[in-house]
């Protein structure tokens, strides 16, 4: 293991506050006067959140926000992560592109969805929260919130979509073994979840239901609040942690810096907290770097979505956002990825895109993971299916040759481990796996509704 005082050498003292990087964005995102009142939302009411989170999504000012030495001390338990080269995958691919990637899954909610849930736990401790309620989707952002919960003596409802708690029962035992209360979404708990029963016949449930349904019971007490594992800029924020720690990292080492940034698109925090440190250090020394996000053909919001307002939820009581979107009733096929399956994408991010601030492509599954499969055997890790995006996003490009990559430094996201994702490779070794490509019908009449209501 490594020194303690290593770790606190490496582990970034503050977050990187991007948002001050881009005044004009942030201008065009929230003035006021921008927002067209429309009719998306029955009342628009934000979800209740503590003061010192509100402000840190929306502060222009700070470019660091110094991270509180009682979180650095938590994240301890298992920060730094490792930041290598992948050598054996650099010699399979026979190419002179230095790979490097870092690996978030190191911890007992497999992916790096622990860094914010520590930091929002702590804040809402601090606010004087007394329980806090939230929607996981692939049930990685549930352990993260259930543990950091119990690190801190709040009280924990997790609304769990259904489809994937029927695939990983066994993340939400971890949930209520940290004394979680776990609902399968769409459940009986909420009008909410009643309403889409009616209509979800195949109770595949979808991220923006179980959301809904946090926000509603969060509704009903004062110390009840919503947490959220993506999207919002105040998750983005506390995400920088792996971006700052692995400057540090390649700083320490005298390595050499990435040209090219790959990672998975699910609402964008893992892009963003990987990515967001690295452009503003690369135009600090004058290097450019160009980030890469990946996101699934069978939920293509960046390539085939359009950037529209739209609301977060489907119960349309979230404030409305402008993002790259399908539509929030848009139900993306079942792949194995569940973290990659949200309709929409962080608001800022979706501005940086507009942009061109970052590239994007998707990919099959299949491709995907094909690559998981190729980095398991060359580098030992099992990693979780959203994070098989990010590496057969570089492995395409370096294959592909699409950029001069050549001599180039490629650093990839590893979000998570696959440990509970067994059934994904199963499939792919028994040659069961298919690309889901979502029903074109369907994403043309969602983005028509989307068009319809933004007048477009
Ligand atoms: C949640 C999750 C994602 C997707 O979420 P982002 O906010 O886009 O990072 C990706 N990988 C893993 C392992 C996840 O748990």
């Amino acid at each position: 293991m490594l020194s303690k005082n290593y770790q606190r050498k490496i582990i970034p003292v503050s977050w990187c506050n991007f948002l001050t990087d881009y005044p004009d964005i942030f201008d065009s995102i929230y003035s006021l006067d921008k927002k067209p009142i429309m009719n998306l939302g029955k009342q628009n009411v934000a979800p209740k959140q503590p003061l010192t989170i509100l402000k840190q999504s929306f502060n222009r000012v700070d470019k660091e926000i110094q991270i509180p030495e009682e979180l650095r001390e938590l994240y301890l338990m298992y920060r730094p992560t490792p930041l290598c080269r992948a050598v054996r995958l650099e010699k399979r691919l026979n190419c002179n592109t230095k790979i490097y990637y870092k690996y978030e899954g190191n911890n007992i909610s497999g992916s790096h969805k622990l860094n914010t849930a520590l930091a929002q736990a702590y804040f809402y401790k601090k606010a004087g929260v007394e329980h806090v309620v939230t929607g996981t989707g692939a049930g990685q952002w549930g352990t993260a919130i259930a543990y950091a919960c119990k690190l801190f003596g709040l009280q924990c409802t997790i609304f769990m979509v259904d489809i994937s708690l029927r695939q990983k029962p066994q993340r939400a035992s971890l949930m209520k073994m940290f004394g979680a209360t776990v609902y399968s979404s769409p459940s009986t708990e909420t009008d909410v979840g009643k309403k889409a029963l009616l209509q979800d016949q195949k109770r595949m449930g979808s991220l923006s239901i179980a959301s809904a349904e946090a926000i509603e019971m969060s509704n009903r007490t004062e110390k009840t609040q919503f947490a959220i594992g993506s999207g919002e800029n105040c998750v983005l924020l506390h995400q920088t942690i792996i971006g700052n720690e692995a400057i540090n990292q390649i700083e320490d080492e005298q390595a050499t810096f990435p040209d090219y940034i790959f990672a998975c698109m699910g609402a964008g925090s893992n892009f963003a907290g990987i990515g967001l440190p690295f452009l503003r250090k690369m135009a600090e020394i004058g290097n450019a770097c160009h980030l890469v996000a990946v996101e699934p053909v069978a939920c293509p919001k960046l390539t085939k979505g359009i950037y529209a307002y739209e609301v977060n939820d489907f119960s349309g009581s979230t404030p409305i956002s402008k993002m790259y979107t399908l539509g929030n009733d848009f139900i993306v096929p079942g792949i194995h990825a569940g973290g990659l399956r949200y309709h929409g994408t962080s608001e800022f991010l979706s501005g940086m895109y507009y942009n061109g601030l970052f590239f994007a492509c998707s990919l099959g599954q299949l491709e995907a993971m094909q690559a998981a499969a190729l980095f398991f055997e060359s580098e030992g890790l099992l990693v979780a299916p959203e994070s098989a995006y990010a590496i057969g996003g570089a492995i395409k490009y370096i294959n592909e040759k699409r950029m001069p990559l050549e001599n180039k430094t490629v650093l990839i996201n590893i979000s998570g481990n696959g440990f509970f994702d067994f059934a994904a490779y199963q499939d792919f070794n028994s040659g069961n796996l298919n690309d889901e490509y979502p029903d074109p019908v369907s994403i043309k009449e969602s983005i028509d509704k989307l068009k319809e209501k933004n007048k477009f």
